[in-house]
């Protein structure tokens, strides 16, 4: 039996037993990994406060055939800040539920681990971050690492530069995941097709950065009224529209944000 060590985040757990959990845990050198942990909801548990949702830690496991055993875990980062606030909360939960959907298994997925961390930090720490800029530039990002950037460059049909295009809208092809300039479109937009995304060239401009931004730098950057909406808008859309599916955290969150209004009424 080896024992392997990694540095993951605990994306998910699901209890059974007693004591007992499987958590679905996201590391560098091997992707999304499920590792059997034995008695960590036991409060004489040594383990139990490095394997809860969200902790970053170091985990020393048992590899066994093809299972996954976990011997001990030395907490790193436990993103306490999440867990104090709903709405981080639900925020967090959905990050990781789409992390796990996109993140693969046995591969490495360094970049993957370095955007979650990076994002779980804004959230936890970062009290001048919007949560929403977090959430969308964080979509964005998360589908450009695991290989499904939009191409926000230039124009698919002229190919005038997203920077040289001087109307003030620009459309984004979902079927194509490239944008058309305005004058593109109008000379022969149903060519097209009918999924065209109307944005401004400032919320592209936010695009193309989250698109080309290195990792730990994803969400630096500033974005208010309108063009903020619509970034926002676009990037959900586009984390949906690449997963083909929808998300039950996703919902989740938008019922904390309802209910949390309400409350302030
Ligand atoms: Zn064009």
């Amino acid at each position: 039996m080896d024992t392997l060590t990694f540095y993951g985040i605990v994306l998910k757990e699901v209890l059974y037993n007693d004591n007992d959990k499987i958590l679905t845990v996201l590391t560098a050198n091997k992707g999304i990994i499920s590792v059997t942990a034995k008695g960590v909801k036991s409060i004489k548990s040594k383990n139990s406060s490095a394997v809860q949702l969200f902790c970053y830690s170091e985990f020393e496991i048992l590899k066994y055939k093809n299972q996954y055993v976990l011997k001990s875990a030395n907490l790193k980062d436990g993103f306490y800040g999440i867990r104090d606030d709903v709405e981080k909360y639900a925020l967090a939960c959905y990050f990781a539920e789409i992390t796990a959907f996109f993140a693969t298994s046995e591969n490495d997925e360094t970049d993957v681990l370095r955007l979650l961390l990076n994002a779980l930090y804004v959230v936890a720490k970062d009290e001048n971050k919007p949560l929403w800029l977090t959430k969308a530039a964080f979509e964005l990002k998360l589908a450009c690492v695991c290989g499904f950037a939009p191409q926000f460059e230039y124009c698919k049909s002229c190919g005038t530069a997203l920077g040289a295009i001087h109307s003030k809208h620009v459309f984004f092809s979902f079927a194509e995941n490239e944008i058309i300039c305005e004058d593109c479109v109008s000379k022969n937009g149903n060519n097209y097709g009918e999924n065209l995304k109307k944005l401004s060239v400032s919320a592209s401009f936010a695009i193309q950065y989250v698109i080309n931004s290195q990792i730990n730098r994803f969400a630096t950057f500033k974005l208010d009224g309108i063009n903020a909406s619509a970034f926002c808008e676009f990037c959900e859309k586009y984390l949906i529209y690449t997963a083909e599916r929808s998300f039950e955290s996703l919902k989740f969150y938008y019922s904390i944000k309802k209910q949390l209004l309400k409350d302030q009424k």
